[in-house]
């Protein structure tokens, strides 16, 4: 007798295991769902429905997906999930600037995605990677380590998870969270080309960026390929051995190299490229920064995003805004546009380079 909820409970633990070991289906594209509808001898319009049932109207239930007969409808839910990501936790509530929204992967890991609300502009920041390998010294995620790379859905499912919880429709993604987007390249592409597509999501390819840390092989690729998305490179040095002293990877891909790939994204695409340049105290923060690099872009078709830093309890501090504006006003004579990025959400450690999975947070 004392036996029969302890196999009660294994059985439903089974179940649950199955459940979340079955496939999901976000992330597939239409030719991939026609190939999984013609295991059930669909005809493949099929595929084109069920596609706008996952990327324009979000169902969560295979229940919803109105014009797919019944019986189509329960043997897909017998073999897959809708969703690849559970959403466990939300920072911020609803109407604030800045949420960070937790998600944990079928096989347990944890990633974020940022929400930021600055006008009608409504930008999401997500992740391609669990951790990343690339070890910025100045970067919360790369005390993490690389864990892996997320698959299409699990990049897509943060987008379309998280248009739910915003109030209104996202009008610009960021691939600037955790991970390295070169580094796992083509499930970005994929996730990128499903986030544009104009039977679903139907963002505009202008208000995609992908942030790369400088994957000089990768920008060549992207820029033969054509891509339509928005590119940004962190620069964060003023020269090779300014790089170098905050990324290690300035020693595989040195600052002539990206300077190279720069050029020749710049000869292959009509947009100019973003690149970002953290500022840090003492660090990357002097006069003579700014002149080199006025010096090493002035003849680039390029736009400059400064970055105060965003502390993270490290060796590297933020500038104090007088040195700050200093810089900037520095930069004044440049031949071409510097913006500065004044992070949203540092209060929650949503900022840029902020993000980072601490197990005492995951624990609560
Ligand atoms: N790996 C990609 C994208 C993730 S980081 C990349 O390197 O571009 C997104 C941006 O935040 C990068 O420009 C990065 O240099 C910057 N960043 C990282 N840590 C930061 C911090 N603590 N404060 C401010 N910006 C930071």
């Amino acid at each position: 007798m004392s036996c029969a909820p302890i196999k009660d409970n294994r059985n439903s633990l089974l179940m649950q295991a199955s459940l979340e070991s079955k496939i999901a289906l976000v992330g597939l594209n239409r030719r991939e769902l026609e190939t999984i509808l013609s295991e059930f001898s669909e005809p493949s319009f099929r595929g084109q429905q069920l596609f706008k049932w996952l990327y324009r109207s979000r169902v969560d239930s295979f229940e919803d997906m109105g014009n797919i007969p019944s019986v189509l409808r329960k043997n897909l839910e017998e073999k897959y999930n809708i969703h690849s990501l559970k959403l466990i936790h939300v920072t911020g509530s609803t109407g604030e600037s800045t949420r960070k929204f937790l998600f944990e992967l079928q096989s347990g890991e944890k990633v974020e995605s940022v929400l930021m609300k600055e006008g009608k502009r409504i930008t999401l920041c997500v992740s391609s990677q669990v951790g990343c390998a690339v070890d910025c010294d100045f970067c919360a995620t790369s005390s993490m380590g690389f864990q892996k790379n997320l698959s299409v859905g699990e990049i897509i499912d943060q987008f379309l998870q998280v248009s739910k919880e915003s109030i209104s429709p996202i009008t610009n993604v960021v691939f600037m969270g955790m991970g390295e987007p070169f580094l796992n390249y083509d499930r970005v592409i994929a996730a990128a080309d499903l986030m544009n597509d104009e039977n679903g999501i139907k963002l505009g390819a202008k208000r995609i960026t992908i942030s790369t840390v400088g994957i000089t092989p990768k920008i060549n690729r992207y820029a033969d390929e054509k891509h339509r998305y928005k590119l940004a490179i962190s620069l964060n040095g003023s020269s090779q051995e300014s790089r170098l002293q905050t990324m290690p990877i300035a020693k595989k891909y040195p600052l002539d190299e990206l300077l190279a790939a720069i050029d020749h994204f710049s000869s292959r695409s009509r947009h100019p490229v973003t690149l970002e340049y953290v500022l840090m105290a003492e660090v990357t923060d002097s006069k003579e920064d700014a002149e080199k690099l006025m010096t090493l872009l002035s003849k680039r078709r390029c736009k400059l995003n400064v970055i105060p830093y965003n502390e993270i309890g490290g060796k590297y501090k933020r500038p104090e805004d007088h040195v700050i504006e200093s810089f900037i006003a520095a930069l004044d004579k440049a031949s071409f546009p510097v913006t500065v990025r004044w992070s949203k959400g540092t209060d929650i450690a949503a900022g840029c380079g902020q993000l980072a999975i601490m197990e005492s947070f995951v624990n609560k």
